[in-house]
């Protein structure tokens, strides 16, 4: 997230909006209810309907009873200041709806102290008075008939120091559309050179010319411009609700049709629109001329909402994706939002082992799902019988339980080895031991966390259930060690894929099953990851000739389409289980049970195990060929295979980035290892592409490195 490509792309600006509810700048204060009435219009939903990040920031409101209006002006000013600089440093694009005019104070003087430093800021102000009175001036004492002045460091005192008493540059000033005025006003601009254009220059050029003129004079030397657009600068019969209608001004269309020019303008920094009077919107026409104003201002800005923008702002933070949005898979290809098309190799940890929507597992989802698809396990149902027949003919095993996820079967499987240690091996009561290994991976429930070596895994979420241990990995003496009387089971992975794709010793696992055996003690394969042919053979320990006591089942077993996982065992290890003893409401659901056929089916006739033994030796192959000084080492089985990288030249992580940009997906195990697993099945040739994928990636990463060195 910290290379800068990625937040140009995919990190948008937001518009967020600053109601102010104060018209003690004006003699008529209805146009306080402005924000309000807006706010409860259909504004925000119509900038989100068309996909902008748009918020309410905030309504500000008059505090203090009792004060004068320049007092509560000048409050509403300091904060509306605050609160505007605030948003523009957060990188958004502030949207002020007034209001009386007076607010422009704290508006632009907010938005000026956002960009000190980088230069002034302009201001094209689009009004049919000149707002340039200070007290001694005006006729009325109005602060709506100020504000302009103010900005240019004329008037009253404590609104001239608001925002550390910036001021703006009256050559960077526009006005556009004046055609009420008095002569000290229109004397005061103009001997501090602000450009005016009256309402005949506007109606005899036209407002796009005008604004054209304008857009040079406010970019001309400053670090940016603001619109702020007072309503009574359209024609009353237009903008009927207005505090100071006056008669002869710029009509709406004139107006829509020439602020596109400012629509998605980079320089355009913020905006403002005042002056709306509720009481008078008979009709609602100027609350809607409002919102097409809006709406035609931010067009083309930056600020569409992207799935990224919202998944950060919703959704809680315990995952740092990469930077792809999805849209689409087949096979072992990915889409994402742009029409972009990537080689998938990573197919969801295994899961999508089948390919992305293979076209029979999406037909039989679709007709089970208009057929039954939940009925939970309190009836029979047709659909689960043959799933769990088809299991154990495939595994070699007795019993099935079908569950949802990983974890869920894992669960299963803990707690069948316990029972099982008590009623059938006779250990006490409360004293079934299970053995793990260090660096496994078996989910994150509080239980399995209770056997993970991995500290941030587990940190911050104790206390974990007594009853665990753990041994080396690829150790098959440090079982022989560990076991006692009262050991139940020994939990173990083929291959370690969350732990860094960790292949253990030759032999290991066959050593492994042989202790169990010799103390009585059972042996349980974790296989979610690497089972049902990723490995190049149904399930990973048929490659050690092992037959386990239970096997663990989970992602492909859903065919990319469903979370199906199962634990199948010998049936004296199940038959511990009695009705009501465990229990899932979806496990075994008619849906997931036809996918889950459907998808052992065609792993069998499609003969993917086969596809992956050949597939996964040929991708080996190739990557042996990169001999890249960033690859520390090559491990796997099958088309489960982990590349260690150097991570003191690079890491795992730039190096999945890097790959995104040459059409490979893929995610890094533990910040060191790249795993590259596709879907089983892929192509030869698309394992190829990945491979021109990959060594264009390397060879970008080994050049930059070159350089930095
Ligand atoms: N066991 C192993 C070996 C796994 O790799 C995983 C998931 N990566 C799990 C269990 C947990 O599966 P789930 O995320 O579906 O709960």
């Amino acid at each position: 997230m910290n290379d800068p490509k990625w937040y140009s792309q995919h990190v948008v600006k937001a518009i967020e909006i600053v109601g102010v509810a104060c018209g003690h700048g004006a003699r008529d204060r209805n146009c306080e209810f402005g924000p309000d009435v807006l706010r409860a219009a259909d504004l925000l939903e119509r900038l989100r309907a068309r996909r902008f990040a748009a918020y309410w920031c905030d309504t500000i409101r008059p505090g203090t009873a009792g004060a004068t209006n320049l007092e509560i002006v000048t409050q509403v000013c300091g904060q509306l200041a605050q609160r505007v600089e605030a948003i523009v440093r957060r990188g958004d694009f502030p949207l002020v709806l007034g209001g009386d005019h007076s607010c422009a104070i704290g508006t632009w003087k907010g938005v000026a102290q956002a960009h000190r430093g980088q230069g002034p800021i302009g201001l094209i102000w689009i009004d049919a008075h000149m707002d340039a009175h200070t007290p001694q001036t005006s006729p009325t004492g109005a602060l709506h008939g100020m504000p302009l002045a103010c900005l240019l460091g004329y008037g009253d005192e404590a609104l001239i120091r608001i925002g550390n008493g910036i001021r703006l540059e009256p050559r960077q000033v526009c006005l556009i559309g004046v055609r009420s005025f008095e002569s000290d006003e229109a004397e005061l601009l103009a001997r501090l050179g602000v450009r005016t254009y009256h309402m005949e220059e506007v109606t005899r050029r036209g407002l796009k010319a005008v604004l054209r003129d304008a857009l040079a004079i406010v970019q001309d030397g400053t670090a940016g411009f603001g619109v702020s657009i007072d309503l009574d600068a359209l024609d009353p019969s237009n903008a009927p609700a207005v505090s100071t209608p006056v008669a002869g001004g710029i009509s709406q269309s004139t107006l829509l049709s020439a602020l596109p020019q400012l629509a998605g303008h980079p320089a355009l920094l913020g905006a403002e629109i005042v002056e709306y009077n509720p009481s008078r919107d008979v009709h609602a026409t100027t609350a809607r001329l409002i919102t097409d104003v809006v709406d035609t201002l931010v067009s083309g800005r930056d600020c569409v909402q992207s799935p990224v923008q919202i998944e950060s702002r919703y959704g809680a933070h315990h995952y740092d994706p990469l930077p792809v949005v999805l849209v689409r898979g087949e096979g072992a290809c990915l889409w994402d939002e742009h029409g972009r098309r990537y080689i998938d190799m990573i197919s969801a940890y295994s899961a999508v082992s089948h390919g992305h929507c293979h076209p029979r597992l999406t037909r039989v989802l679709s007709e089970q799902a208009r057929t039954l698809a939940v009925t939970s396990r309190v009836y029979y149902n047709n659909s689960l019988p043959p799933f769990l027949q088809r299991l154990c003919e495939l595994t070699g095993q007795d019993l099935a339980l079908p569950l949802n996820t990983g974890l869920e079967a894992v669960e299963a499987a803990l707690k069948a080895a316990r029972k099982w240690g008590q009623k059938v091996k006779g250990i006490p009561e409360n004293q079934a031991e299970i053995i793990a290994c260090e660096g496994n991976f078996h989910g994150r429930s509080i239980a399995i966390l209770a056997m993970s070596s991995e500290p941030q895994y587990r940190d911050g979420f104790g206390p974990f259930p007594p009853g665990f241990k753990r041994i080396a990995y690829g150790d098959a003496d440090a079982l022989t060690r560990a076991i006692t009387a009262n050991t139940a089971a020994f939990l173990v992975e083929p291959i370690q894929g969350e732990g860094g794709m960790i292949v253990p010793p030759a032999g290991y696992l066959g050593r492994c099953a042989e202790i169990c055996r010799r103390n009585n003690v059972l042996l349980i394969c974790d296989e979610v990851q690497t089972g049902l042919g990723r490995t190049g053979r149904m399930l990973a320990c048929e490659h050690d000739g092992v037959h386990p006591d239970g096997v663990i089942l989970g992602k492909a077993l859903g065919g990319g389409l469903l979370p199906v996982s199962a634990f199948v065992a010998r049936r004296e290890v199940m038959e511990v289980f009695t009705p009501g003893d465990h229990g899932s409401t979806f496990g075994g659901n008619p849906l997931a049970a036809a996918v889950g056929l459907e998808a052992l089916n065609i792993l069998i006739e499609e003969k993917l195990p086969q596809r992956a033994a050949e597939l996964g030796d040929y991708l080996a192959a190739q990557l042996r060929t990169l001999k890249s000084p960033l690859i520390r080492e090559l491990r796997g089985r099958g088309l489960l295979i982990g590349v260690e990288i150097d991570t003191t030249r690079v890491s795992a992580r730039a190096a999945c980035e890097r790959l995104i940009d040459h059409g490979i997906l893929t995610k890094d195990a533990h910040g060191t290892v790249l795993r590259l697993a596709p879907p089983l099945v892929i192509t030869r040739e698309q394992i190829d592409e990945a491979m021109r994928g990959i060594r264009a990636a390397f060879a970008e990463l080994e050049r930059t490195i070159r350089h930095a060195a």
